[in-house]
Parts: structure tokens; C-alpha cells; sequence
């Protein structure tokens, strides 16, 4: 399995980019950034977004992703997963026909740019030839991490935005997870301000670890806030793991 960085920042500065993670160029974990990242060839491959929760910085590409794919006459539909508050939040407060278009009746009702499929934490399914289990997280919002297994062994965990929480480590630990994609948004001296909207320190992050029985291999850690960014980078080296990595716009990793 392959993953191409589209962005992994925690807010957008020039050189940062809000979360997307591209999977062998076919299925998208979160859309913070898609339409700057990817050409109209890369577009139209796309077939289905994972979104972990409906806020901005990991919704944002959507609008201009289907705008792009309608107005080149692609024909392509991009199925839209997730929770069903979070699609539902994009149905109301997004592709509502004030906002945005609403995509699921453009072009055409029969075969529209953009359809919601609600999935749940109880089954994992099958997309695109991957097995996806869906887990809540704790965050501000309603917000889910996924699980993503392909045929061949490769299997990666994302968290999406998320402060300390438990179910979704249980349920990583079912799995035979290789990579983990995870978050620390703010650095250890704002932990109230981590906790209050639902992220991350290094420290919280941390103790995070420490519940996962075992950890993966690898974690990638991202969603830092640009300003902070050293501090954070070097408050993790100081948590002492060796196998705690970063991600930035553009990379590719393969888990
Ligand atoms: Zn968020
Ligand atoms: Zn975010």
C-alpha cells in the first residue's frame, strides 16, 4: 500500500497543507487538500474519501474536487464515507445549494459527481478492494478513525484529529496494523488548550502509546500546528521512540 502526503499540516501557512492522505491513487483518507495537490489524470482515478469528520481542514478539497470532475465532463462519481453526522453535516451545512452545489444531482440524479455512503463501527466493509473498519475517536465533533487492509498484508490506522481516547487503540489491536497515522497538534506547555478541542500533545500523545497493546511499528505523527512545529518535533524526539516519524506534503510512504 502507498501513501502520498497531499497535506498533514495542522492549519495552512504556504508549504502546509490541511490533512488528505492518498492511497495507491484510488482512495482518499480525509480531503483537507485534493484539487492543489493532484492533476485532473489524478482526479478522475479517485474513487472514494474516508473522512474521519466534517471539519474544515479535512473537508475543504471536496467542493473544487467535484467542481474540477463535473466541469471536464469526467463522469466520474466520488463516493463520499464516513459516520453518518458527518456526512449529514455535509449534506446540510456544505453541498446544500447555497454554500456549494448539491453534487448528488449533478450532473444528472442517475449519475452524479458526488454520493454519501454512511458506514459503521460494528462491520468492517470492503472498498475498492480494501477492508475499512471505522472507530470513533474523541474530538470536538462526532469524528472516526479508520482502519484501511489491502490483500497483500499492507495496513495502515489513521486516526484523524483526536484527543486521548480508548476504542479506537482497542479496536486497532484486532488488527494487524503495520503503520499508524496519528496526531499532536499543539506542543506539551498547551495542553489545555489540546484537550479542549479534542488533540494532542507530545506528552498526551505519549501516554497514548502507552495504551496500545502493542504499538505499530511506525507512527506517523501529523496535524501539527505550523507555528508550533519545531517545538512540538522536538518535544517528541524527547518522548524517546525511535519509530515515531513525520509526514509533510508530498511524501510517499509505504506501509
Ligand atoms: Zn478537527
Ligand atoms: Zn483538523
Amino acid at each position: 500500500m502507498m501513501i502520498k502526503v497531499l497535506g498533514a499540516a495542522g492549519s495552512e501557512v504556504p508549504g502546509h497543507n490541511s490533512p488528505a492522505f492518498l492511497v495507491d491513487g484510488k482512495l482518499l483518507l480525509d480531503a483537507g487538500t485534493v484539487a492543489k495537490a493532484l492533476n485532473i489524470r489524478e482526479e478522475r482515478a479517485l474513487r472514494c474519501i474516508l473522512l474521519t469528520h466534517a471539519h474544515l481542514d479535512h473537508i475543504k478539497g471536496i467542493p473544487f474536487l467535484l467542481d474540477n470532475l463535473v466541469s471536464r465532463g469526467s463522469g466520474t462519481t466520488i463516493t463520499v464515507m464516513g459516520g453518518k453526522e458527518v456526512l449529514g453535516d455535509l449534506r446540510r451545512h456544505v453541498f446544500n445549494g447555497r454554500i456549494w452545489p448539491d453534487f448528488t444531482k449533478i450532473p444528472s440524479a442517475s449519475k452524479p459527481a458526488l454520493r454519501y455512503k454512511a458506514l459503521s463501527t460494528t462491520r468492517s466493509c470492503r472498498v475498492e478492494g480494501y477492508r475499512v473498519a471505522m472507530e470513533k475517536v474523541t474530538h470536538a465533533v462526532a469524528a472516526y478513525g479508520y482502519i484501511v487492509e489491502d490483500r497483500d498484508g499492507g495496513s495502515v490506522a489513521y486516526t484523524g484529529d483526536t484527543g486521548p481516547t480508548v476504542r479506537f487503540w482497542k479496536r486497532m489491536a484486532a488488527h494487524d496494523v503495520k503503520a499508524l497515522i496519528t496526531e499532536a497538534s499543539f506542543p506539551n506547555r498547551l495542553e489545555k488548550l489540546a484537550l479542549a478541542s479534542g488533540h494532542l500533545t507530545p506528552n498526551l500523545l505519549g501516554k497514548e502509546i502507552a495504551k496500545m497493546s502493542p504499538p505499530p511499528a511506525k507512527i506517523y505523527v501529523m496535524h501539527l500546528k505550523p507555528q508550533f512545529e519545531q517545538e512540538i518535533e522536538s518535544e517528541i524526539h524527547a518522548l524517546g521512540h525511535d519509530n515515531i516519524g513525520f509526514l509533510r506534503s508530498g511524501e510517499g510512504i509505504r506501509v
